[in-house]
């Protein structure tokens, strides 16, 4: 089968997907930005199901319920700082990618939406971004059947022009 990846410009809490990604910190227990947006989305169970699972690495990521959000699930990962490039921050990047699809895999999820991981408050410069973005989801695609669906959720205009040079057909 193959996997329908999609660019939508929207924001990423109204996708009625089996989960979205959260591009979260470290501690897992809410912040800024798109993380802010999925907590107060999702209510306050969501943080209440956080801090049972003890943070998450850097590269990492951890699953949790919807709670009230369209979603099944969240996926929640932890992006990069962007601290000039020489940080292993590509790796880092693609890594978010990488383990949030292999959560996916795990629980048979057939759709999946990502944020622009790292790129707001964590300043990741987003055309290399989304590079690493569509490679690795490329690459993970091919060890996933169930898999139908991947949404690359964009939060502006700009973001969603990259992501179209990048999957012309997407
Ligand atoms: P990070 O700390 O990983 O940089 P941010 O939340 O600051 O995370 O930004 C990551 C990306 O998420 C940015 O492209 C930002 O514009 C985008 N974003 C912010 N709010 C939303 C939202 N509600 N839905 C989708 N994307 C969002």
């Amino acid at each position: 089968m193959r996997t329908r990846l999609e660019i939508r410009e929207a924001d990423i809490t109204t996708l009625a997907v089996d989960a979205i990604v959260n591009a979260a910190n470290s501690s897992l227990l809410g912040g800024g930005g798109v993380d802010g947006a999925i907590h107060r989305a999702a209510g306050p169970d969501l943080v209440a199901e956080c801090r049972l699972l003890g943070g998450c690495r850097t590269g990492d990521a951890k699953i949790t319920g919807g709670h009230r959000l369209p979603a099944r699930h969240v996926i929640h990962t932890v992006g990069p700082v962007w601290r000039g490039g020489d940080h292993e921050e590509a790796a880092l990047l693609a890594s978010c990618y990488q383990r949030s699809l292999q959560l996916a895999r795990t629980h048979r999820l057939r759709s999946i939406a990502f944020p622009c991981i790292s790129t707001g408050i964590f300043g990741f410069p987003a055309e290399p971004a989304a590079r690493i973005a569509v490679d690795t989801v490329h690459r993970e695609l091919d060890q996933d059947p169930v898999l139908e669906r991947v949404v690359f959720c964009c939060f502006s205009a700009d973001d969603a022009a990259i992501y179209q040079r990048l999957l012309p057909s997407g």
